[in-house]
């Protein structure tokens, strides 16, 4: 072929970037188009990642380098799907990369979960973030709270809740959001997982550095430090898990501190149900679970009720479907062989399609891992192209769709107009002697990313 190799990617999170990058440093001509919904690149990155681990945004800086190069080009404020099917995409690439990830909650089905002060951790995440679909309000007057799930977002939502909005205030939060904390009475952070300190999910710096501000005690009852064999096994297993029990055995163990805020981290106590009174959440119900010496846990019996006035799900993000593209809905993700888009479960090959990131395996893992899934899923992508595997498009010239997505008037941000709207956001943080404030309206964020009004430029 004497043309570049012509790829779209859905998804500028770390999974798309990754690919791209994987594919520009392939042994291959090559051309991309990354497409983004939002008016902004980098996925949760941006609207996932918690305002105080400015250190992983850092990441960014990497990523930013990778979107530098000119065979990669951001086309972003287009929905997939939605504002251009994939049917439409076929017509313009040799081959398309979903990496679309996931935002939604999964569920926890107890009773009382749709009480108004039942949250998924994931709608918190969107508006302490500055997502433009999320709320710019929250209810923060809850003085007790529960967290369900022992995972890093659960830690997450912990921090933000357990810190002042001062301490927060030197972050990229909106002035929205710091209002709203401003304003929350939270004292109390109970943190509730089923399982033991083997079988938690945190990891393990995360889970280290939840006490490090001065307003933040964190506690755990030694009693619920317990291991079987299978556990022990566990540890020995997984260094990380090893370090996760050492870190809860010293939160369980150490002399009190005199912090204004308590995290609480309940293990063994299964939710049961959330209690109700006036139409408010008023409590939550545990039972007590032991190790049942398998590596599993069995119930006790024993319930307790614990006095709180909101509860925050953190049981794991979901993702959604792309319209045009299959979906396994009992896993939520694109279903795929480790790489190819398969017409179902266990089904076919669709040629041309791929998957990578989140939308591949699930919701789970960090950002780093998302650089395994892409080189799988490019190594079969560029395979297939040797093989002459891929259906030749329509119209591969790179002009085309961008004269296609001109005639549906579809205002596209791009690399340069990031280029802007980073800079007016630290230009907003320089203000106030940080380094970034977050614009978090739509049209506020495509005023800089979108297309300029040329009349307007000096
Ligand atoms: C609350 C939270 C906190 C986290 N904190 C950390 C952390 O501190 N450290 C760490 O290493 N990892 C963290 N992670 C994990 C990390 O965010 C993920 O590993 C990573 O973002 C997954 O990458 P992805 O590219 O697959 O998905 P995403 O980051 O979700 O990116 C997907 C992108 O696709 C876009 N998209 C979706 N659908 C379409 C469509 N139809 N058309 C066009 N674009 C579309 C989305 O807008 C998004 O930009 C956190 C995750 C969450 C949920």
């Amino acid at each position: 072929m004497s043309r570049p190799l012509r790829v779209a990617v859905i998804g500028s999170g770390p999974a798309g970037i990754y690919a791209s990058d994987l594919l520009v440093k392939a042994d291959q001509e090559v051309s991309i188009d990354l497409f983004e919904k939002m008016p902004a690149p980098f996925g949760l990155i941006r609207y996932g990642v918690a305002p105080d681990h400015p250190r992983i945004k850092g990441i960014v800086k990497s990523l930013h380098r990778v979107l530098e190069q000119d065979d990669i080009r951001l086309l972003a404020n287009i929905e997939i799907g939605r504002d251009v099917t994939v049917e439409e995409l076929r017509d313009f690439y040799d081959a398309i990369v979903f990496a679309t990830g996931a935002t939604g909650d999964r569920n926890l089905n107890i009773p009382g979960a749709d009480l108004p002060e039942s949250y998924g951790a994931g709608q918190f995440v969107g508006f302490y973030d500055g997502n433009p679909n999320f709320t710019r309000d929250w209810n923060l007057t809850a003085n007790k709270i529960a967290v369900i799930g022992v995972g890093n977002v659960g830690l997450d939502i912990s921090r933000v809740l357990a810190k002042t909005a001062d301490e927060l205030h030197t972050t990229e939060i909106p002035d929205n959001v710091y209002e709203g904390l401003h304003e929350s009475a939270a004292s109390e952070v109970h943190i509730f997982g089923r399982r033991g300190p083997a079988q938690a999910k945190f990891t393990p710096m995360e889970l280290k550095e939840l006490d490090h501000s001065e307003n933040i005690e964190v506690i755990v009852d030694p009693e619920d430090i317990d291991y079987d064999e299978a556990s022990e096994e566990a540890r020995r297993a997984s260094k990380s898990q090893d370090l996760v029990c050492q870190t809860l055995e010293g939160y369980a163990m150490r002399e009190p501190k005199d912090a204004p805020h308590k995290i609480y981290i309940h293990l063994f106590e299964a939710p049961v149900e959330i209690l109700e009174k006036d139409g408010h959440v008023s409590g939550l119900v545990t039972e007590r679970q032991e190790l049942d010496g398998e590596g599993g846990i069995r119930p006790t019996g024993k319930q307790t009720t614990w006095d709180v006035q909101a509860v925050y799900r953190a049981v794991g993000y979901r993702s959604d479907p792309v319209n045009g593209v299959p979906f396994d809905e009992k896993k939520n993700v694109i279903p795929n062989d480790g790489g190819h888009v398969l017409d179902g479960p266990e089904g076919e090959q669709v040629a041309g399609l791929y998957a990578t990131g989140w939308i591949k395996r699930g919701p789970v893992g960090l950002i780093g891992n998302t650089k395994s899934d892409a080189k799988e899923t490019i190594g079969m992508l560029l395979e297939d192209y040797d093989a002459g595997r891929l259906a030749e498009p329509a119209h591969p010239e790179p002009e085309a769709i961008t004269k296609f997505l001109e005639d549906r008037k579809i205002a596209v941000a791009t690399w340069e107009g990031w280029h802007r709207l980073d800079a007016a956001e630290r230009a907003r943080g320089e203000e106030e002697g940080r380094e970034r404030k977050k614009l978090v309206e739509w049209e506020d964020m495509i005023a800089y990313s979108g297309p300029q009004d040329p009349s307007k430029e000096s």
